[in-house]
């Protein structure tokens, strides 16, 4: 808020100046049923004020609480984090700090991320919106969640590849699509839910741990349960397809175990951005052959479960009709339904979010590492261990 105030009062003299007519101004901060527009430039209500109309400049104080717009500045460090090339909106002055409405980008990136993956053809177009993306966007997008070399959709296909090998069973190739794509889904139906990333929630304040790493690992069991439940569930209704899709879909939580081991994604930002961590590129580079081993393995080993699971209840027929599905891959309308009523929730304010949160814990973590770093970590003792048969045990408490 203090930036809005200074830049304020900074454009405030040249605004001075300016010859734009009241309403000009104002249409371009309100549209014609009184709604903010989804860029503002802060030099506009400035403007407005001079011909003395305050409200536009409370309504965008109040959404800036509510934090529905962030400044161009905050999303251009993501999009430059990510690999997003995109072109802010024009300003038309050589003095202006414009803001966007997040909710009208995240419609787009929402389409975007569900939509022609890898094809290079998604467009994110209109009202200051990220212009265009290419072909790598959508991997290079999930920084988070291992981007550059392998992600959880090569992971996957390894790991099926060795259940293959291992017990002779293959699935055919629309099979393993429909696993694989799954894999990474969990990223765009969960990305606030630290379950589904083997991950120990924080406060998104003050970046501190917000459970126990015991509470965190319970939790973590419970929502790889629900979602393996929801796979025999389909099998039980004579849907093999979506018992293909919650299968694929359960790897996510096993496959960012061996990336994150239970850290918070507090901790994860810092990693990510802090200057003074000793694990940075925990998803991309830190200790990266071991953690893909491991995910490829936990991958292969819960293939193994399920099937033995099905056999145990008498659903041998659906594991088959599992193995030999021959159809097209899940379409994003199907998977919405089948998520139903869970939707979508990455958006940009997450990002945002989630960038920030490095501060605080860089800030905190020296004096009180204890309410940062989760204790025990989930794999190890320390980070540049893993223990795999504790890996192990994960995949099978899934299935107790
Ligand atoms: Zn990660
Ligand atoms: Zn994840």
């Amino acid at each position: 808020m203090k930036r809005l105030v200074c830049i304020l009062a900074l454009t405030f003299a040249w605004r001075l100046a300016a010859a734009d007519s009241c309403g000009d101004t104002r249409s371009r901060i309100l549209t014609r049923s009184g709604e903010l527009q989804n860029v503002i430039n802060a030099a506009d209500l400035v403007t407005l004020l001079l011909c003395g109309e305050s409200n536009p400049s409370d309504v965008f104080q109040e959404a800036l609480r509510n934090r529905d717009y962030a400044p161009v500045a905050d999303i251009q460090a993501v999009a430059a984090e990510k690999n997003i090339s995109w072109t802010p909106p024009a300003c038309a002055s050589g003095s202006c700090e414009i803001y966007l409405k997040l909710a009208s980008l995240d419609a787009q990136l929402r389409d975007a991320t569900m939509h022609e993956f890898g094809t290079g053809k998604v467009q994110l177009a209109g009202s200051g919106g990220l212009p265009s993306i290419p072909d790598h966007f959508v991997l290079s997008f999930f920084a988070r969640h291992m981007s550059k070399a392998a992600g959880h959709f090569e992971i996957a296909n390894n790991g099926i590849d060795d259940y293959g090998n291992a017990t002779f069973e293959r699935f055919t190739p629309q099979a393993t699509y429909v696993l694989a794509d799954a894999s990474r889904d969990a990223d765009f139906f969960e990305w606030t839910n630290p379950p589904a990333h083997a991950q120990t929630r924080n406060d998104d304040h003050t970046a501190e741990l917000a459970q126990t790493s015991a509470q965190a690992q319970d939790a973590f069991l419970t929502w790889e349960k629900d979602v393996i439940r929801r796979a025999t569930d389909a099998c039980a209704r004579n849907d093999p397809r979506a018992a293909l899709y919650w299968t694929g879909y359960a790897f996510h939580g096993i496959q960012d175990l061996a990336f994150h081991d239970g850290i918070s994604n507090a901790e994860h930002a810092w990693h990510d951005y802090g200057g003074t961590s000793p694990e940075k590129g925990v998803d991309t580079t830190f200790q990266y052959g071991r953690k893909c081993t491991l995910a490829r393995r936990g991958t292969a080993a819960l293939l193994q479960s399920m099937r033995t699971k099905l056999r145990a209840a008498g659903q041998a027929q659906c594991w088959t009709a599992m193995l030999g599905y021959a159809k097209e891959p899940i379409t994003n309308r199907q998977k919405k339904r089948l998520q139903q009523p869970r939707k979508t929730d990455i958006s940009l304010f997450e990002l945002i979010r989630y960038r920030s949160l490095e501060s605080p814990f860089e800030k905190g973590h020296t004096a009180h590492p204890e309410r940062f770093f989760v204790a025990p970590r989930w794999l190890a003792a320390n980070s540049n261990d893993f223990d795999e048969a504790l890996y192990d045990s994960y995949v099978a408490r899934i299935f107790q």
